[in-house]
C-alpha cells in the first residue's frame, strides 16, 4: 500500500500548481502550495502514509462532520434535522443569496457554514467555551491524539476577518433559526475551524466513521453506528462543497474537504483516509488531493456506487 501511495503522490504532485492557496483568511495564505501528503488507516489500525503526511494544517470545514456528530449525540436525529436540513444546496459553502425567499431550516445543511453555525447552538454546554471544549475532546477521542489544539494565529486571523460568517449568523438570527449571542457562537465556530491536525489525525477520525463508530485497535464503540451512518450520508451528499456530485462520480466515497487543504474520507467498512494539499480549485477543494483520491479509488476500487 505504501508503494502505491508514493506512486500516486508522485504522479499527482504536478496538480498542486493548478490550484491556489486560500487567502481570504490571511493566515492560510502562508501555506506551501506544493505540499501533498496522505495517510490511510485500515484493517483495525494498519497505517500507511506518504508525502507531507506529518505537516500540520487547520481543519476548517473538515470539522463540520464533528460538529454534526456532537449535535446528533447531544440532541438526536429528529432535533438536528429540524434545525438543519439534509439536502445539497448546490451553492458555495459561504453563500448567503437567500434574499429572494425566506430562509428556512430545510435550505441549509450541516456541511455549509450556515448549517454548521446553527448546529453549534445545539451542542450542550453552559457556555460556548464549554461547548468548544466538548467538541475538541471529541476530536481528540476519535483521532486518538490527546495533543490536538487550536492554531491561535489562524483562529485570530479568522475572527478578525470573518465578516461573511457574521452576516450569515445574523441572517440565521433574523429568520429565527438561532437565538444566541452571535459573537459567542462564532467564537466557537472559528476555534473549531482552527483545530490543527495532520493527515494521520484525519485518517483516524475517518476510520471511526467508516467502521460504524468503532475505534481501530481497542475495538471500543466511540460513537453510535447510527450517527456514523448519518454523517457519512451527509458527507456523500454535500461534503465536497458544490463539487460533491462530480466527486461522487469520480471518487464515490463519503468525504469532507476544507479550505485549509485537508480532505477526510471514510470508505465504509474499509478504511479512513486523510489527505493534505492546500492548493485549491475554485470551489475550495484541494486539486491534487481530489486527483490522488480519484487515482486511489480507481486502483483499489473504492467507489461505493
Ligand atoms: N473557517 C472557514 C470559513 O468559515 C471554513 C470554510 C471551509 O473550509 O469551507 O470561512
Amino acid at each position: 500500500m505504501k508503494q502505491l501511495l508514493e506512486k500516486i503522490l508522485s504522479d499527482c504532485s504536478r496538480y498542486t500548481s493548478e490550484g491556489v492557496v486560500a487567502s481570504y483568511i490571511p493566515e492560510l495564505a502562508k501555506a506551501d502550495p506544493s505540499d501533498l501528503g496522505i495517510c490511510i488507516i485500515s484493517d483495525g489500525g494498519k497505517t500507511d502514509c506518504a508525502g507531507d503526511y506529518e505537516k500540520r494544517f487547520t481543519m476548517q470545514s473538515v470539522v463540520k462532520p464533528l460538529v454534526l456528530l456532537l449535535a446528533l449525540e447531544d440532541r438526536g436525529e429528529d432535533v438536528v434535522e429540524r434545525i438543519c436540513g439534509v439536502e445539497a444546496t448546490g451553492k458555495p459553502f459561504d453563500a448567503f443569496n437567500y434574499s429572494d425567499l425566506a430562509l428556512k431550516n430545510e435550505h441549509i445543511n450541516p456541511m455549509i457554514n450556515a448549517g454548521a453555525i446553527a448546529l453549534c447552538t445545539l451542542i450542550k454546554g453552559d457556555s460556548y467555551d464549554e461547548r468548544f471544549s466538548r467538541l475538541i475532546e471529541l476530536a481528540k477521542r476519535l483521532s486518538g491524539d490527546p495533543s490536538l489544539s487550536v492554531d491561535e494565529a489562524v483562529y485570530l486571523s479568522e475572527k478578525a476577518t470573518g465578516n461573511k460568517n457574521r452576516a450569515l449568523a445574523y441572517m440565521l438570527k433574523a429568520y429565527g433559526m438561532i437565538d444566541c449571542d452571535i459573537e459567542e457562537v462564532l467564537d466557537m465556530y472559528f476555534k473549531a475551524c482552527s483545530i490543527s491536525v495532520n493527515c494521520k489525525n484525519l485518517a483516524a477520525i475517518a476510520y471511526v466513521l467508516a467502521n460504524h463508530g468503532i475505534a481501530p485497535g481497542s475495538g471500543e464503540q466511540l460513537i453510535s453506528a447510527e450517527h456514523a451512518k448519518y454523517v457519512n450520508a451527509i458527507m456523500t451528499i454535500c461534503g465536497m462543497y458544490n463539487g460533491s456530485g462530480e466527486f461522487a462520480l469520480r471518487v464515490g466515497i463519503p468525504a469532507k474537504s476544507g479550505v485549509g487543504g485537508g480532505i477526510m474520507a471514510a470508505v465504509p467498512s474499509r478504511m479512513g483516509i486523510g489527505i493534505y494539499s492546500p492548493a485549491l480549485d475554485k470551489k475550495g477543494n484541494s486539486v491534487a488531493g481530489v486527483k490522488a483520491l480519484e487515482r486511489l479509488s480507481e486502483e483499489i476500487k473504492l467507489s461505493i456506487f
